[in-house]
């Protein structure tokens, strides 16, 4: 295995406040590309919005959540770039989770940026219709997946995808294998489904840097859910698309959370690794039980803690992720 193969993490001090649980600095990634970590109240602490002095104005990859301690840290990482956040030309969202685009809109109206995103994000956003959105129809589909009633209910008091259907209409839609429409950068779409139906990563072609977004992070496999209005398969869709990945594998890499590495290769084996002991874990938590329901398997599962300890937000996630590996199961067979 040549050096560039193996996982190495390519700036220690972003690793190191990892590790302590706390929040890294603004980062000069190369000349002209910075990553800004915004904080966020959630066990991940931060997402990375990454900053490109492009020619025709800043541009920014993921702004994270909105609100004054968000707009605050994004101000900073302006200020130590040396750029006017005032002159932002546009924003690029990987995804629809509002701790990478929640912040978007309020950006976008102060400082009158476009925003893009993927075309098979917005196509999912714009698929959604109210009559689904109801709490019924939610904890109908948890109901589905055999949650008990008082579950179910309480899964739906806390899954609201009217948020994200609210959220201002993009200027670009973006599709996969495109080049930015960005002067002065080359900046390719790359379309990799899985952690969201429509999830892009951008590739720099000048710099050889892979911005990730949540596809791809350095130590939390990401969370594949069976979403509602989605693919049949999201688990397939992301194995898919992280092969797709192998062609950037010389890139540094570049994620919304954790800390910038290099071996894009040995992490994609990892994950694919990781994903398929998991698989194993369901398929033998289903012998006896061929119709064996999601919440059956959640429960079989064995988690960080017991599934059945945890909070609602996180047993709808493990219910959810279950019935993603339960799908793809049923999907290759
Ligand atoms: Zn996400």
């Amino acid at each position: 295995m040549t050096l560039s193969a193996q996982f190495v993490a390519t700036n220690g001090v972003q690793a190191e406040a990892w590790s302590r649980r706390a929040l890294p600095p603004v980062d000069r990634v190369r000349d002209g590309v910075w990553a800004v970590p915004v904080p966020l109240d959630l066990p991940i602490r931060f997402t990375y919005a990454y900053l490109i002095d492009s020619p025709g104005g800043p541009l920014l990859i993921d702004p994270g959540v909105a609100g004054p301690t968000a707009q605050a840290a994004l101000e900073k990482g302006f200020a130590e770039a040396g750029l006017d956040l005032r002159g932002l030309q546009g924003i690029v969202v990987t995804h629809y989770h509002f701790d990478h685009w929640e912040g978007a809109d309020e950006l976008a109206a102060r400082t009158g940026a476009w925003i893009a995103i993927g075309e098979h994000e917005q196509g999912w956003v714009d698929g959604l219709r109210d009559e689904e959105l109801t709490p019924e129809a939610a904890a109908a589909r948890f109901r589905a997946h055999g949650a008990p009633e008082a579950h179910a209910v309480a899964f739906a008091g806390v899954e609201d995808y009217r948020f994200t259907r609210d959220r201002a209409a993009p200027a670009h839609r973006l599709r996969d294998g495109e080049i930015l429409p960005v002067s002065g950068e080359r900046l390719r779409v790359l379309w990799t489904p899985g952690h969201s139906p429509g999830h892009i990563c951008l590739y720099d072609e000048r710099r050889e840097l892979l911005f990730s977004g949540d596809h791809v992070l350095p130590r939390i496999t990401p969370h594949v859910a069976l979403n509602p209005f989605g693919g049949d398969d999201p688990l397939g869709q992301y194995l898919d698309s992280l092969e797709a990945l192998l062609p950037y594998a010389h890139a540094e890499v570049l994620p919304a959370h954790e800390y910038r590495f290099r071996g894009l290769r040995a992490r994609i084996g990892q994950l694919k690794a990781g994903i398929a002991d998991r698989l194993d874990e369901v398929a033998a938590a289903t012998a006896a039980d061929p119709d064996a329901s999601a919440w059956d398997v959640a429960r079989r599962l064995t988690w960080s803690r017991p599934f059945e300890s945890f909070e609602t937000p996180s047993q709808r996630m493990a219910l959810v992720e279950s019935a993603a590996h339960l799908a793809h199961l049923r999907a290759r067979a």
